[in-house]
């Protein structure tokens, strides 16, 4: 049991993960049109973490899209309560992408970039403080 295990979970309560602050890989807004909808908000921020680092306990729905580059994207939300909890990519595998709005505490979070800029609106603008990739960064 470490200090710096993060905990997070849906609104309802039913869904619930947890994972080591030490795993995280890096932490992201994302303006992107189908992120825009899913979260019915002006961008997602997610934090990057290791699939084997990752605990969850509850039932997660999931619903796949083509994004515009062609990549499968799966968003996964919680099937009682509807929340955005976690997403990932068919082609990178090992890791996920958790909602950074989910955790129980997020005080301690760094976000380090902007993606998809490109389509961010005047109402919900950039970080200006943050690096911008005006679509998916370079892989
Ligand atoms: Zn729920
Ligand atoms: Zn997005």
């Amino acid at each position: 049991m470490s200090e710096n295990k993060k905990t997070g979970g849906c609104l309802c309560g039913a869904v619930n993960y947890n994972f080591n602050e030490s795993s995280v890989i890096s932490a992201h807004h994302c303006h992107c049109k189908d992120c825009q909808k899913s979260t019915g908000s002006g961008k997602a921020t997610i934090v990057i973490v290791p699939e084997e680092a990752l605990e969850i306990v509850g039932n997660i729905k999931f619903f796949t899209v083509t994004g515009t580059d062609g990549g499968h994207v799966t968003r996964g939300f919680c099937e009682s309560c509807g929340s955005p909890l976690i997403s990932f990519v068919e082609e990178m595998q090992g890791v996920k992408f958790i909602k950074a709005g989910s955790l129980d505490d997020s005080s301690w979070l760094k976000i380090s970039s902007n993606f998809w800029s490109s389509t961010a609106r005047d109402w919900s603008p950039i970080d200006e403080s943050l690096h911008s990739f005006s679509q998916n960064p370079e892989s």
